[in-house]
């Protein structure tokens, strides 16, 4: 019966693996937007927010679209000094 044992012994290994494989691996490891099926999601670059691309305002700023979780993102955003900057005066609001 070698062949038995040696199955027995591959599947206890192969249970051992996956089990391993989900302590070192956890299955949800840190803060990750939630992933909707059919939906993109995309980070609001003026409050950070991710929104579905579907819902958000779009704007097309060069070759690219932004998109914001609001008209008010968008807009603040617009009105920027100078896109792609980040200066931290603390005058934003969260909504
Ligand atoms: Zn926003």
């Amino acid at each position: 019966m070698g062949l038995f044992r040696l199955i027995v012994f591959g599947v206890l290994l192969w249970l051992a693996y996956g089990l391993l494989r989900r302590l070192i691996f956890p299955p949800a490891a840190g803060p990750q937007p939630k992933s909707v099926p059919g939906a993109t999601l995309v980070k609001d670059p003026h409050c950070g927010l991710y929104v579905d691309n579907r819902e958000a305002i779009s704007r097309k700023v060069g070759n690219g679209t932004l998109f914001f979780c609001s008209q008010a993102c968008a807009e603040a955003y617009g009105q920027g000094p100078n896109p792609g900057t980040r200066s931290a005066q603390g005058q934003e609001k969260s909504g």
